[in-house]
C-alpha cells in the first residue's frame, strides 16, 4: 500500500519533470533514464508481487493449557477447531512464557519486554500506558486494531482503534465489558459467546479499506470454570487418569514443599467445585437468570453435591473426587472455548476473509491440570513454563509444520510487526520467528530466560528466575529461602529430581550459570543480577 503511494509520487514528478523538459524541447534522453527508474521500482520482487497485508486474529486465551489440547497429545479431550489451526499451520511445541501468570503475560504480548522492563510484574497492577506498544507500530503502518474481551491489564492502553474489554477478570455470566469511552455495558448470556459474536460485529462493521489486527481475548478457562449451560455434564461418563505426579512428595525442591496450590488443600468445594453453592448470595451466580440459576441448580445441587453427600468421602477418595471433578468443570468450559473458535474459522470461511487472514490461539501461560497435585501456574517447571501456540497463514506456512526450537512470548510482538510487514522498533527484546514458521534455515537462541514474582498470595510460590536450554533448566529461588534447582527435562520432563549440587553435575552448573547471568545481562534484569551477585 505504501509501494503504491509512492509510485503515484514518482509519476506525478515524472510527469511535471518531463513536461519541463519537452518544453525545452531536451527531454528525450532524459525521460528514459527517469522511467527506467520508475520502471525498476514499480516491479516487485517476485515473492512480494500481489502481496497484500494480511490481517491478523490473536485469540487469546487464559489458563488453557497444552496437556488439554489434542493437537498437543491430550487424551482427556478433543479439541477439533483448535487442531484445525495447527494442522492447517503451525504448531510451536516449546513456546515459554517470561512470567507465568495472567497480565504480565498480556503485558509482555503488548510490549515484547520482559516484566521488569514494562513494570507489570504481578497480577492486579495498572499497566503503565506511558510505554509504546507494538499496536500503534501497526496502526502508523494503516492497520486498524482492536481487543475485544479479556485484558486483564487495569487500565486501557493506547494502541488500540476500538476496545470492549472485561473489567479485571470479568465474569462467566451476564457480563460487563467496558468500551473505548470507558463506559460500562452488560451483555446478557455466556461470556465466550458473546466474545465471538462481538469479534464478528466488529469484523463486519470494520473499515474494509484498511487490514486489521483484533485480539479476541477470552475468560476461558480462568478459575471458577463456570461452564456454559450446553456443556454441563459433558464429561459425566468420563473417569480421568490420575497423572502420574499428581502424589508427589516434593522431595528435594524446597519452594514447592512450601506452595499453597494443592488440589487436596487448596481447591475449594463450594467456591471451585459448586459443592452447596449459595446462589443467592452477591457473586458470579447473582447475575444469573432464572433459567440459569435453575439449570446450574439441577446438575450442581441436585446432581453433584447430592454424589458427593452420599459419598462421604476422605482422605485420598476425597482427594481423586476433587481432581475428577475438577477436569470435568475446566474441560466443559474449554468446550465453549473450541467450538466458538469453530464458529470464528467458519465466519473467516463464509466471509472470505480467511485466505488472507493469520489466525493464531494462543493461552497466556501453561497450567497445571493434577500434574504435582496442583491447580494453578507459576512455576518455572515445564507444565505451567510452556504454553501453547498454534498460528494458520495460508500461502506462507505449510500445513502441519511443527516449530521445537524455542520460542518466547517477547517474541510475539515482533513477529506479528514482521507479518504485516511493520519495522520492529528497537525497545522490543523478542526476536521475529517468522523465518522459522516459513521453514527457513536460520540460526535461532538455544535458551531463554524466565523470572516470576508473586508472593506470597496467592498460591505462596517463591520468586525465582532462571534459564530453560533445550535440555536443562537451572533455576534460583529467592525471598523466604535462597536455594537452586536443576533439571535434565529430556530424562525428566516434569520437574521431579533436583540434580542441584549432586556429584557429576558441578561442570553442567557452572555452565549453565554462565549462561544465566549472560542472558540476565542481556534482558538487563538488574534485581537479578544482584541476587546472583550475593551469594
Ligand atoms: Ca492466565
Amino acid at each position: 500500500m505504501h509501494r503504491t503511494a509512492g509510485v503515484i509520487t514518482v509519476h506525478k514528478i515524472i510527469m511535471k519533470i518531463t513536461q519541463f523538459y519537452w518544453l525545452a524541447g531536451a527531454g528525450l534522453a532524459i525521460l528514459t533514464t527517469l522511467l527506467f527508474f520508475a520502471g525498476k521500482q514499480e516491479v516487485a520482487p517476485p515473492s512480494r508481487r500481489n502481496a497484500v497485508p494480511p490481517n491478523i486474529i490473536f485469540i487469546f486465551s487464559d489458563d488453557h493449557t497444552n496437556q488439554a489440547i489434542s493437537a498437543y497429545g491430550s487424551k482427556l479431550t478433543k479439541t477439533p477447531n483448535i487442531d484445525r489451526i495447527a494442522n492447517e499451520g503451525a504448531i510451536l511445541h516449546t513456546n515459554i512464557v517470561t512470567n507465568s501468570i495472567c497480565g504480565p503475560s498480556r503485558a509482555t504480548l503488548l510490549t515484547g519486554k520482559y516484566s521488569h522492563l514494562n513494570g507489570y510484574k504481578l497480577n492486579e497492577k495498572v499497566f503503565n500506558v506511558n510505554q509504546p506498544v507494538f499496536t500503534e507500530n501497526l496502526q502508523k503502518n494503516g492497520y486498524q486494531t482492536a481487543w475485544i474481551g479479556k485484558m486483564h491489564l487495569g487500565t486501557l492502553p493506547n494502541g488500540f482503534d476500538y476496545l470492549n474489554v472485561l473489567p479485571g477478570q470479568g465474569h462467566y455470566y451476564n457480563p460487563d465489558f467496558i468500551n473505548s469511552k470507558n463506559e460500562k455495558v452488560q451483555y446478557p448470556g455466556y461470556v465466550t459467546n458473546i466474545i465471538t459474536k462481538l469479534s464478528m460485529d466488529w469484523l463486519a462493521k470494520r473499515d474494509e479499506s484498511k487490514p486489521f489486527f483484533l485480539v479476541v481475548g477470552h475468560k476461558a478457562t480462568h478459575r471458577e470454570w463456570l461452564p456454559d449451560l450446553p456443556d454441563l455434564g459433558a464429561y459425566d461418563n468420563r473417569t480421568f487418569p490420575i497423572p502420574p505426579t499428581f502424589y508427589d512428595n516434593y522431595e528435594g525442591r524446597l519452594a514447592a514443599q512450601d506452595q499453597d496450590m494443592t488440589i487436596d488443600k487448596t481447591m475449594r468445594l463450594k467456591e471451585d467445585l459448586k459443592v452447596h453453592v449459595d446462589y443467592e448470595k452477591a457473586g458470579s451466580y447473582s447475575r444469573f437468570t432464572p433459567e440459569q440459576k435453575k439449570a446450574f441448580y439441577n446438575y450442581y445441587e441436585n446432581k453433584v453435591s447430592k454424589e458427593f453427600d452420599a459419598k462421604k468421602l476422605t482422605g485420598k477418595a476425597l482427594v481423586e473426587w476433587k481432581y475428577q471433578r475438577y477436569m470435568k468443570d475446566y474441560l466443559s468450559v474449554a468446550n465453549s472455548m473450541d467450538r466458538n473458535i469453530g464458529a470464528l474459522l467458519d465466519y473467516l470461511d463464509k466471509s472470505g476473509l480467511a485466505k488472507n487472514t493469520v489466525v493464531i490461539y494462543a493461552s497466556d501461560q501453561g497450567f497445571y491440570l493434577g500434574e504435582h497435585g496442583w491447580f494453578d501456574k507459576r512455576w518455572i517447571y515445564e507444565e505451567s513454563l510452556k504454553t501453547l501456540f498454534v498460528i494458520r497463514y495460508p500461502g506462507v506456512i505449510k500445513p502441519r509444520t511443527h516449530i521445537n526450537q524455542i520460542v518466547s512470548n517477547i517474541d510475539w510482538a515482533p513477529t506479528l510487526l514482521n507479518l504485516t510487514g511493520t519495522p520492529i522498533p528497537s525497545y522490543i527484546q523478542g526476536e521475529s520467528f517468522l523465518p522459522l514458521l516459513k521453514g527457513e534455515k536460520t540460526n535461532w537462541r538455544k535458551q531463554a530466560y524466565y523470572h516470576y514474582y508473586e508472593f506470597p498470595q496467592p498460591h505462596h510460590v517463591y520468586p525465582h528466575f532462571g534459564i530453560r536450554t533445550e535440555q536443562y533448566t537451572l533455576a534460583r529461588f529467592y525471598g523466604p529461602k535462597d536455594f537452586w534447582e536443576l533439571y535434565d527435562i529430556k530424562k525428566d520432563p516434569h520437574n521431579m529430581h533436583n540434580l542441584y549440587g549432586q556429584k557429576g553435575y558441578e561442570a553442567l552448573t557452572a555452565d549453565l550459570k554462565i549462561k544465566l547471568k549472560q542472558e540476565i545481562e542481556q534482558y538487563k534484569d538488574d534485581e537479578a543480577l544482584e541476587i546472583m551477585a550475593s551469594k
